[in-house]
């Protein structure tokens, strides 16, 4: 998007405020699965905790990508929002029993990523198909280092459990349709994507009767410029491949499934806030905007590095600043960050805002989410309101009564 378009955006709804690309979402969409098209079938369900707004869910639907879900209320969501039940995926941790029976209710593969409830789920519907969460033991870091025979992680049945597995499914009789595993790291290295892929090949192998093998997500992409990135294509090509030739001995077309989040919406989220101050301190000069964590959580709860353009004054020389937020804590977006000179009023653009930003955004120091905007064919559109005294009332309950001044009784 263009800086011009983004001001205007600011200007028509206000700032702060969240602004998503159609186009971007839908291009990223196409690359991945032009990346698989050697795959006969080829399934991506987007993770909905990147960004939940029921307007992305649709968009979505009219790519062909169907849902992975991580709560019964994201279930809620992506019907609301006119997905299918058997498009959207159900893939809890740590969850009740309660809340898998209720996605069984309502129609969506069911994802199990513990012995426990794999073993009550089996003996109380072996009719309904469900899918094994593995833990592959393989942990993809900023330095891709493989890591195998990490058994600290919660996520997952681990590997190393395939016989108690095997067990649980020959005492209940149910049915295995799938396997899957998500690492959950930004995976820069295809090769350490490509050898965990192989441990699961391996855990597929033992189970007869799958429709599908879902390989989870986890692609990093670019903050800026010349970033490592996952190289998508070459990847699809050797996981396609490899792919290919499992089906053939495994005597059965699989699916191959992903779920992406921030590789499909990451890049087509555009954060804009507007600079309140500009404050020169004896070492520093900070931007203070009218923002903060509340709305944007991921550079000081994850260490991310956004990039941040002046999109006021985009020619403008180049200073020095740290961008700073409103809160009552230190509250920083980016220090010592080169962007065009900035005036008080300016709007300042942050990158990479798709994914994981509105969805994590709260009402800390009492303030308002912001709005989102979808930018879509050349317009502007409101996707969501930004909130309003009101919604910081809706559902506290006042118990005035409680706090009136006592009658004092008059002594004899
Ligand atoms: C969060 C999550 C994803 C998406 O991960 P990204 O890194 O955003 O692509 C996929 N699958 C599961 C099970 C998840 O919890």
């Amino acid at each position: 998007m263009e800086n011009k378009q983004l001001l205007q955006i600011a200007q028509e709804f206000g700032a702060p405020v969240y602004v998503y690309d159609a186009h971007k979402i839908e291009s990223q969409f196409n690359r991945l699965t032009a990346a698989f098209k050697s795959v006969k079938q080829l399934k991506l369900n987007y993770a909905v905790k990147a960004l939940s707004n029921i307007n992305i869910l649709r968009l979505m639907d009219s790519l062909g990508a169907g849902l992975d879900t991580v709560s019964i209320q994201e279930v809620q969501l992506g019907l609301a929002a006119g997905h299918k039940a058997e498009n959207i995926i159900f893939t809890p941790n740590g969850v009740s029993l309660e809340e898998i029976e209720i996605a069984a209710k309502l129609g969506v593969q069911i994802n199990i990523d513990n012995l426990s409830i794999l073993e009550q789920f089996g003996s109380k519907y072996p009719d309904v198909p469900v899918c094994i969460r593995i833990n592959p033991h393989v942990m993809a870091g900023g330095n891709s280092k493989i890591s195998v025979g990490h058994i600290d992680s919660k996520f997952g049945i681990s590997i190393h459990q395939i016989p108690h597995i095997l067990r649980i499914v020959e005492l209940t009789k149910m049915h295995i349709n799938g396997i899957h595993m998500h690492t959950g790291s930004d995976i820069l290295d295809v090769d350490v994507f490509l050898y965990a892929s192989e441990i699961l090949f391996e855990a597929a192998s033992h189970f007869e009767n799958l429709d599908f093998i879902d390989f989870g997500s986890g692609f990093k992409v670019p903050y800026k410029e010349g970033d490592i990135q996952t190289n998508i294509e070459e990847f699809g090509k050797k996981l396609s491949k490899r792919f290919n030739e499992f089906c053939k001995c495994y005597g059965k077309p699989l699916t191959l499934g992903f779920e992406p989040g921030k590789f499909l919406v990451s890049e087509a989220g555009h954060f804009l806030a507007k600079v309140n101050v500009v404050k020169q301190t004896t070492s520093t000069v900070f931007a203070g905007i009218d923002s903060g964590f509340n709305h944007l959580i991921r550079p000081m709860f994850y260490g991310s590095n956004h990039e941040i353009h002046n999109v006021s004054n985009p020619k403008g020389r180049e200073r020095y600043y740290s961008v700073v937020g409103y809160i009552c804590e230190t509250d920083t977006f980016g220090s010592n960050r080169r962007i065009a000179e900035i005036t008080e009023g300016d709007i300042l653009c942050f990158k990479n805002a798709g994914a994981y930003c509105f969805s994590m955004a709260s009402n800390y120091n009492s303030r308002y989410r912001p709005a989102e905007v979808l930018w879509k064919d050349g317009k502007a559109i409101l996707i969501r309101e930004r909130e309003t005294f009101d919604d910081l009332l809706r559902n506290q309950v006042d118990q005035a009564h409680l706090f009136e001044p006592q009658q004092v009784e008059a002594t004899k």
